[in-house]
């Protein structure tokens, strides 16, 4: 830009979120933690690459006619987690979230791994006492305990659930966990959909008017097309029908907080992962933007 003042501070944010906070209605947050992860560590650097990386993209969606130029989002950055000490990082998140929910905005929460979705989930359920989740993975996430440990990538759905109760996680596109969990699960306490996003439109119409908390973790794409994560899971499904999908519950539902999370971005380094994600956080931010409730323009 030409007309560019050269003495303008050096401050990066997602592309095109440079709204104030008081003018945006959605705000952007990373959660760089990785402290739990059972396999591969390195999600902790996923919301910084992706906004380092986001430059690449542009700022206009073909598939929604929307730019983000005209978007109304606030990027606060990534907070500053203390590693090592899980319970007092979970609680920095949910503190910063409360405040988001607080002010009649709406939380987008940038992982990190899963786990981070517990704090977030908090923050919007003492809002909305009857919080749905809508989850897309390849895990089921309900382990009671990891490795000793009742707070954990692995356990997050269940920690979830004890918040919760019965009947209000739908999981779509999970095709990995303990036999126990699948056990747990189908004595009613959540509904999972294996594999795909089969049922989803059934799913949406039963949550009318319910508000919605909508986490994604992206290793519910084939390893193919992301290979960036730490726990890959062979027979995902494709980028074409996670965004499809993604969109499908954001128009669909009232989402009241969401999340992108278990990027890995040094397992990827050719960087086609984090494109992928951006790209998804991309429409999803734009889907946002728009009134809901216009499934016809799917
Ligand atoms: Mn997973
Ligand atoms: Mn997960």
């Amino acid at each position: 830009m030409s007309n560019q003042n050269p003495l303008n501070r050096n401050i990066e944010t997602f592309l095109g979120c440079e709204t104030e906070y008081e003018a945006s209605r959605i705000v952007l947050y990373g959660a760089p933690f990785d402290s739990t992860t059972s396999y591969r560590p390195g999600t902790r650097f996923a919301s910084r690459t992706m906004r380092a990386e986001s430059y690449g993209l542009e700022t206009y969606s073909p598939y929604q006619d929307m730019d983000l130029e005209d978007a109304k989002i606030f990027d606060g950055g990534d907070l500053e987690l203390c590693f090592g000490d899980t319970p007092r990082a979970l609680a920095d998140i949910e503190k910063f979230a409360r405040r988001v929910v607080e002010d009649h905005k709406l939380p987008f929460l940038l992982g990190g791994e899963h786990l981070v979705t517990l704090p977030a989930v908090k923050a919007v359920h003492a809002a909305y006492d009857d919080l749905c989740i809508i989850h897309f993975d390849a895990h089921t996430d309900l382990r009671d305990e990891y490795l000793g440990n009742p707070l954990s990538h692995a356990t997050v759905i269940r920690r979830i659930w004890d918040l919760l109760g019965d009947g209000r996680i739908h999981q779509f596109g999970i095709r990995s966990g303990e036999r126990a969990e699948w056990y747990w699960s189908r004595e009613g306490h959540t509904h999972i959909q294996k594999f795909n996003f089969t049922g989803l439109q059934e799913t949406i119409a039963a949550l009318r008017g319910r508000p919605v908390y909508f986490t994604i973790d992206l290793d519910v794409l084939d390893p193919s097309c992301f290979p960036g994560t730490g726990t890959p899971e062979a027979g995902g499904v494709t980028f074409q029908e996670l965004l499809r999908a993604a969109l499908t519950v954001i128009r669909g539902c009232n989402i009241v907080g969401c999340d992108l999370v278990e990027l890995s971005p040094p397992l990827d380094p050719s960087g086609a992962s984090t494109a992928t994600a951006l790209k998804i956080l991309r429409e999803m931010l734009l889907c946002l933007e728009k009134p809901f409730l216009k499934p016809e323009q799917l």
